[in-house]
């Protein structure tokens, strides 16, 4: 569980970006290696904080 950087409460990371292409990140002239960032948010603070999984970290490896 992700700890908010702000207050320390523990965040909700269930969410995830919408609306299709303007949201993958793309390592520079690799075109087939993309990440689909997540988000998490504070309910305590309202911090909201953008990451990627493990798993689809050691993809661009
Ligand atoms: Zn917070």
């Amino acid at each position: 569980m992700r700890k908010c950087v702000r207050c320390g409460a523990e965040m909700d990371e269930d969410f995830k970006f919408t609306g299709g292409f303007g949201n993958v990140i793309r390592r520079r002239g690799l075109s087939t290696k993309a990440l689909y960032p997540k988000a998490a948010v504070c309910f305590s603070c309202g911090e909201i904080s953008i990451f990627v999984e493990e798993e689809d970290l050691d993809k661009l490896k």
